[in-house]
């Protein structure tokens, strides 16, 4: 079973979506799970059940290996952070050259708490949308990161976990062309319309990308990462 089913950190944004979409192509069978932490906006979470049944309608095939959503509530993340993503901060850089939208060791949670779900579930591959190329400096989102905390999950846990992230050394533009390959333009049409990265709820004004402010650091990047894929179809 361990090799055939794989737990998706599903946040309902772009990176996340495709990584759904690329473990749907893979494993047999592919469970969801998300996390409440006080996010400043729900706007995200509440688009992972649109987003799930959307993939499942228009990928009958993927639907068909698509299991169980778990959203998990760690409040207490909310509690020990004060940034931009949990209150109404401007976007700025930290002392440190971080964004302040920085969550200290978010990913090393979300992957924990993951894997006690994963355990249970008889789940051993966890995928996640992680990537060093365009990381902003977050040291949880770092390759060495987190081949290290599953060494440290396969040992506390007793069970050989592997943490897949497969948007890792590719750009905005990369995941964009990736969600080309997996699913064409259905999919694309799919992560334009629904999915949302924004650090505001701003869902007005859609762009060829689609849905934001056009301002924020994740609009931004999505932005470009459009851009350069565009111009290089053309
Ligand atoms: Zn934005």
């Amino acid at each position: 079973m361990s090799e055939k089913s794989a737990l998706v950190l599903f946040s309902g944004g772009q990176d996340s979506t495709v990584c759904l979409a690329w473990a749907l192509e893979r494993y047999p069978r592919v469970e969801t799970v998300g996390f409440n932490y006080g996010q400043r906006h729900a706007v995200e979470l509440a688009k992972r059940s649109v987003v799930r049944e959307a993939l499942a309608a228009v990928y009958p095939e993927w639907g068909a290996r698509l299991g169980e959503d778990h959203v998990l509530d760690l409040a207490t993340l909310g509690q020990i952070s004060d940034t931009a993503l949990t209150r109404n901060a401007a976007f700025e850089m930290t002392a440190a050259g971080l964004p302040n939208t920085f969550v200290p060791g978010r990913n090393l949670l979300f992957f924990t708490y993951a894997a006690a779900l994963a355990y249970r579930r008889g789940i051993r591959t966890l995928v996640g949308g992680m990537c060093e190329t365009d990381y902003s400096g977050y040291p949880d989102c770092r390759n060495d990161t987190l081949e290290s905390l599953a060494r440290s999950l396969s040992l506390g846990m007793d069970t050989p976990f592997a943490i897949e992230t497969p948007l890792m050394r590719i750009d905005k533009a990369g995941t964009w062309a990736m969600a080309d390959a997996l699913g064409g333009a259905p999919l694309i049409k799919l992560i334009v319309e629904h999915t949302h990265t924004c650090y505001t709820s701003d869902r007005t004004g859609g762009h060829p990308w689609g849905y934001g402010c056009g301002q924020c650091p994740a609009c931004r990047l999505r932005a470009k990462g459009w851009e350069k894929w565009q111009a290089a179809r053309t």
